[in-house]
């Protein structure tokens, strides 16, 4: 419970922190509309380029061994649910989030209103652990979900190193990554060893 609560204030406040500390550093390359029409697709290009900095983030914590035996507590849970979500090492969390929103940080002015909404926005990881069978159909590459990301937790060897996205699938799919959920739930718990792979 104590860990659950410090990762959620860390999801909140690192991001937040990091971001506008690196910007009043001299950060912040391309500055976006705190409102406006133009806030909405400001918002997008802040979205998707924050998701795929956390699928390459995710990509690495699966391929070096150091980071994947912090990675790999994530995994260890065999009845992913909504809990699963917070299952992390909290200094692999702090850290992910600070080396995430550093760069973000150098490329992006960003303002309360778009941080704001990231931060919501990231609160759909609760629902994508879910012990749900919601796998959008055929608008699977929409947004992640359950089913899609089961497939990643997945003790079958065929889906290791599979489904990597926080939000966006079609990071998986521009990277040959991804497993299509196809209506699947497999039994979860992923058993690698750090050195086993
Ligand atoms: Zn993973
Ligand atoms: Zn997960």
């Amino acid at each position: 419970m104590l860990n659950a609560l410090t990762q959620a204030i860390t999801l909140a406040v690192v991001p937040i922190v990091t971001v506008v500390t690196v910007n009043a550093a001299g950060g912040g390359w391309l500055v976006l509309p705190p409102s406006g029409w133009m806030l909405f697709p400001a918002f997008l290009l802040y979205a998707f380029t924050m998701d795929f900095f956390e699928y390459l983030f995710h990509r690495a914590q699966h391929r070096i061994p150091i980071m994947w035996a912090m990675h790999s507590l994530h995994h260890s849970d065999s009845a992913m649910n909504v809990s699963t979500t917070h299952r992390h090492h909290c200094v692999e969390f702090a850290i992910k989030s600070m080396i995430i929103y550093m760069v973000g940080g150098i490329i992006f002015k960003a303002n309360s209103s778009i941080m704001g909404l990231y931060v919501l926005l990231n609160l759909f990881n609760f629902f994508a652990h879910m012990n749900l069978r919601v796998g959008f159909g055929r608008w699977w590459m929409v947004i992640n979900s359950p089913q899609y990301h089961r497939i990643h937790h997945s003790s079958l060897r065929e889906h290791w190193n599979r489904n990597f996205c926080g939000l966006f699938p079609i990071f998986d799919v521009i990277f040959h990554t991804f497993h299509r959920p196809n209506g699947v739930a497999p039994v979860t718990q992923d058993t690698r060893t750090p050195l086993g792979r």
